[in-house]
């Protein structure tokens, strides 16, 4: 069976089984994008309103500039594979709560299991608090962590802010495009 598909299975499956409460309120599902053989994971907060109406992540105003950051650094969607924490829109964008992010976690770490990524990058404080929950976003980004994520084994993991929070803050915008350029030398790093 070719990764592709098993990812696929597992999707239907948690389409299917997953028990998180925002699906009462969500349209449907968004479940992750991106090639099943991406080295690196990128995983966000919970789809907005723009997902939650297409089903695809990151396609509203901050997956723009995450495609831009992503050019920046000579990627494209189809080099990486994007998901997020929480697969159903929360209400009026409010943030996923610790039962939610509960609910939809199996189905995470079966997507982390499956991709087998090199580096995975968080993106925000929400994403980066699920493996490294003491850590705090303004003395963590940019710098690389090793974590032992349960289910899955040992991880490398990059925080970063989130590309919404950089949007309309000029500093953080900054910070997170230097940020990004990091992400090719960690790659190459890993390889060597
Ligand atoms: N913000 C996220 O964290 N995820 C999305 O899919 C869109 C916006």
């Amino acid at each position: 069976m070719d990764k592709l598909f098993q990812l696929e299975k597992i999707n239907k499956k948690w389409v299917r089984d997953c028990k998180c409460r925002l699906r009462d309120t969500a349209t449907q599902a968004v479940i992750g994008s991106g090639s099943p053989d991406a080295k690196i994971l990128f995983i966000g907060e919970a789809p907005g309103k723009k997902e939650d109406e297409q089903g695809i992540p990151f396609i509203g105003a901050a997956g723009k500039f995450l495609d831009e950051l992503l050019t920046s650094i000579k990627l494209q969607r189809e080099n990486i594979y994007i998901t997020n924490i929480v697969k159903y829109r929360p209400p009026k964008n409010r943030d996923p709560s610790p039962e939610e992010i509960a609910s939809c976690r199996e189905w995470l770490i079966d997507e982390i299991h499956m991709i087998n990524p090199k580096i995975i990058v968080t993106l925000g404080r929400h994403a980066m608090g699920h493996f490294l929950p003491d850590a705090k976003i303004s003395e963590t980004h940019g710098k690389l962590f090793q974590k032992n994520i349960d289910g899955v084994g040992v991880k490398k993991i990059l925080p970063l802010y989130h590309p919404a929070a950089a949007l309309y803050n000029g500093a953080l915008r900054a910070t997170l495009k230097e940020d990004f350029k990091k992400i090719p030398q960690i790659l190459k790093n890993i390889k060597e």
